[in-house]
């Protein structure tokens, strides 16, 4: 981009927030990553026996955050969402591009921003290798590369009959905050204290991802909420599946609210980015192996049924096993679509 009359310079700007922050890192990835920022290009040297997972997310300011949030914690979101379609598919975080548009050039808001962001960077090992700065309505899109043994990778069409539907940490609690915040609901100050980081700062489940891909068969993170991000496994799977509605993992702190906003939030909140694998029954014992491991719960919350060739189904099932009334059951399977009507 080709800067106008900014205080501070675009090349200053990408040396003093991001460049820095980048050469200031110590990564395990220095022999994959053979040239950071600074180039036309990065360049990395793919590895023997190992894929390249790339993924993408872009967060638009009125649309995926308030325009006022606080920087540091947009920082560590928007390369936290992106790590966590890394974990979805078992990836080892490599290094990470920036693409950002800037309505003006705000340092305080840029030094916040950049602390978040490289706080979620050093703890993953995963170094900014590049990117793009602009002006224009602030918008920030990052684009993370991860690796994976060459065919390890955890597909989203793998699940078969038979397997168990897991779920990792709790659902519902980002949609619980939002829901606070947007005053939908009222909530003690400190219940919203307990949850609100799960809507602000949500924590890519890397080691879950790697751990699990020798047992898991089909695997997606969740971002649109639980049921409806399922059904892309089922679809890509062509398989049936049944949920247990009341086994859907929950906080102590939405298990507060009636029994109504607990189903709809776990079921259908979005923002959570945990993780929803399903794996076969034989592998139950080392999938509680690595929820100890992690000191992570993941939760068995139903099984695929059969194998469809037309349209998948998904069936909620009540305590006693009976099948919910089919309007309660479409109601909670809708996700969010950011174009719906
Ligand atoms: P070009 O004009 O070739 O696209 P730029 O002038 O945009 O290059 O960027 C110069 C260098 O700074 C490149 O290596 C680019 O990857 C890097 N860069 C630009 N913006 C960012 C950013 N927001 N974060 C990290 N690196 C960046
Ligand atoms: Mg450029």
């Amino acid at each position: 981009m080709h800067s106008e009359s900014s205080p501070l310079g675009e090349f200053d700007l990408i040396q003093r927030f991001f460049k820095a922050g980048a050469d200031a890192m110590r990564s395990n990835n220095e022999k994959v990553i053979a040239l950071g920022i600074g180039d036309d290009c990065a360049l990395l040297t793919p590895v023997a026996g190992e894929e390249i997972a790339i993924t993408s997310d872009m967060l638009v300011a009125g649309r995926h955050f308030f325009v006022d949030a606080n920087p540091e914690l947009l920082g560590r979101k928007a390369l936290a969402v992106n790590l966590s379609d890394l974990a979805a598919m078992g990836a080892q975080p490599l290094g990470f591009t920036l693409a950002i548009a800037l309505p003006t050039v705000d340092e305080l808001w840029l030094g916040a921003f950049a602390k978040g962001l490289f706080a979620i960077a050093n703890q993953y090992s995963c170094p900014l290798i590049g990117g793009d700065t602009t002006a224009g309505p602030l918008t920030i899109s990052i684009t993370a590369f991860g690796s994976i043994p060459t065919g390890k990778a955890i597909r989203r069409s793998g699940a078969k009959v038979g397997d168990d539907i897991w779920v990792s940490g709790t659902v519902g609690d980002a949609r619980l905050a939002l829901a606070a915040l947007r005053h939908e609901i009222h909530l003690p100050e400190s219940d919203l204290k307990q949850i609100e980081h799960r809507m602000h700062s949500p924590t890519p489940r890397i080691g879950l991802g790697i751990r699990v891909r020798d047992s898991a068969s089909a695997a997606l993170d969740i971002s649109d909420g639980l049921l409806g991000d399922l059904q892309h496994i089922l679809k890509q799977s062509q398989v049936s599946a049944e949920i247990f509605l009341d086994q859907l993992p929950k906080s102590a702190t939405l298990h507060k609210q009636s029994e109504d906003i607990q189903n709809q939030f776990a079921a259908r909140g979005g923002d959570d980015y945990e993780i929803c694998f399903t794996a076969p029954a034989e592998k139950r014992n080392s999938i509680n192996e690595i929820s100890k491991a992690l000191n992570l719960p993941l939760t068995k919350i139903g099984r695929i049924t059969d194998k469809v060739s037309a349209i998948e189904k998904l069936s909620l099932l009540n305590k006693n096993g009976d099948l919910l009334d089919d309007a309660i059951t479409a109601a909670l399977l809708k996700s969010f679509d950011h174009f719906a009507k």
